[in-house]
């Protein structure tokens, strides 16, 4: 049976769904693996490593020989064309606001699987992509920052005088938000962060950063069982806009990663709080393809306000770090992989039962089975 890797079309796109290492054991898990020529070249794999790890070298069109294809975007309704019926196909498929798209994969009658609504269990953390990219993405946040901020992050003195330390502010902190703390303290900023699940302000005090958020009854149960934050009430969000409006006018960086699964990202920066902040600010919109968490953000884009304030809303900002997040996504491809193939017979078999498959299956014998998108019709 036939892995294939395709060169990701998206231009913003640099990362590639497979490693030479992960070739190399794809290749001992029974398969045979057929890179696109080009693939890695984004994330600083020539095919040459590919093809001594054991791939061979193809085109585009060699996905029609391909079991399986690992890429990193759901593939379009143009790259469906070639692709085998029965063939699975394992991607970050970004089905919601997509129905389309989604109902392109069934009609091409692949079994597809969206990485990211792996259950976020003990078995499955070496499959999470989202965490894998969303740590990147908080540290590439920070970097973002720091290259457009024209003051010093670490508090410096010399005999010419003292740089005072930037002031940062973390805004949603999961995964992406953690590393993005992490990140800043290492540079020597002074660090605030606020959440609404209220477990996160013990890591955000671990790390040497202050909490600061509204914490009322709504708060204390704001997480859900799968550990992601609700929709939070009008009234708790006018009542966090006015705490967040009295700090950001103090802060230099604001990077904002705030997402609920399935939603609109939460509107938490007004842009009366932008101008209130000083010239040279800088705001890092780490949700702005889910809509943004700040007002005037665009994405792919950075805006500069009538007050001399940068709203930066990078598209793709893990894409950004693309050698290091592809090494990371290879490795989840590969571990999720191996659980869908038989031991004894080295060939696919999706056990249909299994939880992890149960929660990543998009499509399957020419339909919509994911519960959130089934009921749509194809
Ligand atoms: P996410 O990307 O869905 O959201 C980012 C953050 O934004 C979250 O912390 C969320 O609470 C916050 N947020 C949402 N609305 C907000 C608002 N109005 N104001 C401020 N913040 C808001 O989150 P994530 O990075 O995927 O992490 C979700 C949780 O899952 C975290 O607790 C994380 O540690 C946990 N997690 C568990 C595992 C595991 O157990 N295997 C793996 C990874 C992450």
């Amino acid at each position: 049976q036939v892995v294939f890797i395709p060169r990701e079309i998206d231009a913003n796109e640099g990362r590639v769904a497979a490693s030479p290492d992960t070739v190399k054991r794809i290749i001992s898990l029974g398969f045979d693996v057929i890179v696109e020529t080009g693939a890695g070249l984004a994330s600083r794999i020539p095919d040459a490593d590919f093809t001594k790890a054991g791939a061979a070298s193809g085109k585009a069109a060699d996905v029609a020989k391909a079991d399986v294809v690992l890429k990193v975007r759901r593939p379009s309704e143009a790259e469906l064309r070639s692709y085998k019926k029965g063939a699975a196909v394992i991607a970050i498929m970004d089905p919601y606001g997509n129905d389309a798209g989604v109902a392109a994969l069934a009609k091409a009658g692949v079994t597809s699987f969206a990485m990211e609504f792996m259950p976020r269990i003990t078995r499955a953390q070496v499959m999470d992509v989202l965490s894998s990219q969303a740590n990147l993405a908080g540290y590439q946040a920070v970097i973002d920052a720091a290259a457009e901020y024209d003051r010093a992050l670490p508090m410096m003195m010399t005999a010419a005088g003292t740089v005072p330390a930037a002031k940062v502010f973390i805004m949603g902190v999961g995964v992406a938000g953690l590393q993005a703390i992490a990140t800043a303290r290492r540079l020597g900023a002074v660090v605030t962060a606020t959440d609404v699940r209220p477990a996160v302000k013990e890591q955000v005090q671990s790390l040497g950063a202050k909490f600061i958020a509204v914490e009322d009854d709504e708060f204390k149960q704001a997480e859900t069982a799968g550990g992601y934050a609700k929709e939070m009430s009008k009234e708790y969000q006018a009542k966090q806009a006015a705490l967040t409006a009295e700090h950001i006018a103090k802060q230099d960086i604001v990077i904002t990663t705030a997402l609920i699964p399935g939603r609109p990202a939460p509107r938490l920066v007004s842009a009366e709080m932008v101008a209130s902040m000083r010239p040279g600010s800088v705001l890092i919109d780490l949700a702005v393809e889910r809509g943004g968490n700040v007002a005037g953000a665009e994405a792919g884009k950075i805006v500069t306000t009538d007050n001399g304030v940068k709203i930066v809303g990078h598209l793709n900002v893990a894409g950004r770090i693309a050698a290091s997040a592809s090494l990371l996504y290879a490795k989840n491809l590969l571990a999720f992989l191996e659980t869908l193939v038989d031991k004894d017979t080295k060939a696919l078999a999706v056990n249909r039962e299994d939880e992890l498959v149960k929660a990543t299956l998009l499509t399957d014998g020419g339909k919509v089975v994911h519960p959130n998108f089934a009921d749509k019709p194809p």
